[in-house]
């Protein structure tokens, strides 16, 4: 196969990886600068141009598209398909992904286990909020936060309010979360690819601190996870419409409750706890999916 890697940066990690594995698979690998990428959309054939020069010959692009690019991570991506080049997770799916808010509204349609979450607009109803979702203690999120940055966990229902009250006065879209305590600051990262979860690992937050991403200072360990954990979070990615897709799940008393749906999930992390190669993996399912010609994108 001839494979572009849209990625920004040949040296990351998940980058590095992706080109190792797919060459010792036999596979051409190209990292291809999703913000090089330039593109002529008023012509018969659509094309993508890179340094000078139309892209071709692709059979499939894996796309590393941060959250700051995703507009026009998405539209490169878009394009790869119109060329019919395979995309390893659509470009609808990966943007549909990057809301929040939406991903919870497809996920509860579909009756995916989630923390009790509500959203709001105005201050006048915080109150009622605030109720809706089982009272004070919550967990406070900015819609546009990653890494962990603007969740807030409020113990009280007068900081529950001054919290919400300021993000509102800031302009900022916030979802207001039911705080699953018994979780113990630890969420699981579950890394699927295709239909199977192929490793998961354990992140677990340092003391005094409820949230576990590693940027936060969070630490990953291996650990074995539930039938009902892995229909959970296969249902989620695939709910989502990614064949790749690492989702974060909280462990509740009630079962898992989904909380995130990544669709670049990093390979550094769950490589290292989990001592898989994920990268080759993915190429496996790569191969299956060109080989069986089922290599046409769902949603458009
Ligand atoms: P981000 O996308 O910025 O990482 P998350 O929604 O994943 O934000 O939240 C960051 C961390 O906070 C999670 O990894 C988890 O450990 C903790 N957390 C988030 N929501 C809840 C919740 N409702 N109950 C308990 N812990 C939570
Ligand atoms: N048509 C898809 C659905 O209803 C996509 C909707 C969306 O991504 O918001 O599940």
């Amino acid at each position: 196969m001839k494979v572009a890697v849209l990625s920004r940066n040949k040296k990351l990690y998940s980058t590095r990886r992706l080109v190792e594995a797919g060459e010792a698979l036999g596979h051409e690998v190209h990292v291809v600068d999703t913000l090089r990428c330039y593109m002529n959309i008023a012509t018969a054939k659509p094309t993508i141009h890179y340094a000078g020069k139309p892209l071709e010959g692709f059979d499939a692009v894996i796309p590393r598209i941060g959250a700051s690019i995703t507009f026009y991570g998405a539209a490169v991506l878009r394009q790869f398909e119109m060329m019919g080049v395979y995309p390893l997770n659509e470009s609808v799916a990966i943007t549909r992904s990057r809301d929040k808010l939406r991903s919870l509204q497809l996920l509860s349609r579909k009756g995916v286990g989630l923390p009790v979450s509500g959203f709001a607009h105005s201050p006048g109803d915080i109150n009622d909020l605030l109720q809706m979702v089982g009272g004070t203690p919550v967990v406070i999120k900015l819609l546009e936060g990653t890494q962990g940055i603007g969740v807030v966990l409020a113990e009280t229902k007068k900081a529950a309010e001054s919290v919400i009250e300021a993000f509102m006065g800031l302009k900022a879209n916030i979802l207001v979360q039911e705080y699953v305590k018994e979780a113990g600051g630890a969420d699981i990262r579950c890394f699927v690819v295709g239909d199977r979860v192929v490793a998961a690992m354990k992140r677990q937050a340092q003391p005094g601190e409820f949230r576990s991403n590693l940027h936060r200072g969070g630490s990953a360990s291996l650990v074995k996870i539930t039938p009902k954990e892995r229909q959970a979070a296969l249902k989620a990615a695939q709910v989502m419409g990614l064949n790749v897709a690492g989702v974060d799940l909280l462990r509740a008393e009630a079962g898992p409750k989904i909380m995130e749906v990544n669709s670049s999930p990093g390979l550094e992390g769950i490589e290292n706890a989990s001592g898989k190669d994920v990268a080759t993996m993915i190429y496996r399912h790569l191969e299956k999916v060109m080989e069986s010609n089922k290599a046409t994108t769902k949603t458009r």
